[in-house]
């Protein structure tokens, strides 16, 4: 920390993204990116805009919102792109909260949403999941308070229903309630259409994980105009320019290809079984899914340990080093190969370790 640094950020503890080893290949199943690379059409978006590189890019994002607001079946306004899915949170923890006004999560979720609250200054207000690592509903309806959760949830996988999200809604009429839907193409069924039914529900998603744009930057929050209009002024108050050119571009043309990115996600999905079943013969327990991640462990066998041991045989998973999560691990479901790799590794790292006892 330089002499410099504001008095106001010196208690910050960053968020650690997961890691991005240069070193070497790994199979890499630790930040749940899409296994499948994006569409031809995609990549020829890109490439097109990157020739005019030398031009600010549309601070509205106007054609891209366009074709996401007619994709989600909302109108333009209901609608603001993003750099990435972590700015629309971090705008909305700016637009809704602060001193006087806590923002509430569970206790198992995105680890993103503590590191907002503290450097936004923003009371966190944290509720324990279940003992099962679901969200109990209940527990959010008539809260009182703005509340983000992750829907299906991370990095369990729980999803909840639409129900169950519209009783949240409708019990916190005055406050801002958002469900990130970081993971909804796999298989969940999205709020967005009850966004015309509340003014207070904001849903965000992103075109990182199903639509294999991690490293483009792109993401939307989805709402009634007043709540996109506040959105707007903290944009437009810190970085208008948020979705470059090219992203803009590509994000355009993976709603055109959505199809393709649709077929990937139910190979996904399939893949998600098929690896949630091997890992249940060979003794672990695995939650129940809706994500393009299982988060799984195995009775003596810590996380700690399944994560080192995969890493040196060239399989990343992620692992948090965290109160009531400590003994899983997060896999990514990446390609049917890619998890046969896995599942190899696991029984070499379980058969190594029974020949040691
Ligand atoms: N929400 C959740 C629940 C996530 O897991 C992630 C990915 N780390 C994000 C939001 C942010 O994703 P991105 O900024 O890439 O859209």
């Amino acid at each position: 920390m330089s002499r410099f640094f504001s008095a106001r950020h010196r208690a910050l503890t960053p968020y650690i993204p997961g890691e991005q080893p240069r070193d070497m290949q790994y199979v890499k199943l630790n930040t749940n990116e899409s296994p499948y690379p994006p569409s031809p059409g995609v990549k020829a978006a890109a490439e097109r805009e990157a020739g005019r590189l030398q031009l600010y890019c549309d601070p509205e994002c106007t054609a891209l919102r366009d074709a996401a607001a007619a994709y989600y079946g909302v109108g333009r306004d209901n609608l603001l792109a993003v750099n990435g899915s972590d700015e629309a949170l971090s705008f909305a923890f700016l637009a809704f909260c602060d001193e006087d006004r806590p923002m509430a999560f569970p206790d198992v979720s995105y680890g993103f949403y503590p590191v907002f609250a503290d450097v936004h200054h923003v009371p966190a207000h944290i509720i324990p999941v279940r003992e099962d690592l679901s969200v109990d509903p209940a527990d959010y309806c008539g809260l009182g308070e703005n509340l983000v959760i992750a829907n299906p949830n991370a990095p369990t996988g729980r999803l909840l229903s639409p129900g169950e999200i519209r009783r949240i809604a409708a019990s916190n009429p005055d406050n801002v309630v958002i469900v990130d839907e970081a993971y909804i193409d796999f298989g969940g069924e999205s709020c967005v259409p009850m966004t015309k039914e509340f003014e207070n529900l904001l849903v965000v998603q992103t075109f990182s994980k199903s639509r294999s744009m991690a490293g483009g930057r792109l993401g939307f929050a989805i709402g009634h105009e007043a709540l996109i209009r506040d959105l707007n002024t903290i944009k437009y108050s810190t970085n208008p320019y948020n979705v470059n050119r090219m992203t803009q571009a590509a994000g355009i043309a993976a709603l055109e290809d959505n199809e393709y990115y649709m077929a990937n996600c139910r190979r996904i999905m399939e893949d998600r079984s098929y690896t949630a079943s091997e890992l249940e013969t060979l003794g672990f327990s695995v939650l129940p899914s809706s994500a393009n991640f299982l988060f799984a462990r195995r009775e003596g066998l810590p996380g700690g340990e399944l994560y080192r041991s995969l890493k040196a045989r060239g399989v990343l998973v992620r692992w948090f080093d965290a109160d009531r999560i400590r003994d899983y691990v997060r896999i990514t479901v990446g390609s049917r190969e890619q998890m046969d790799v896995l599942l190899r590794e696991i029984r070499a790292i379980l058969k190594d370790r029974s020949e040691e006892k």
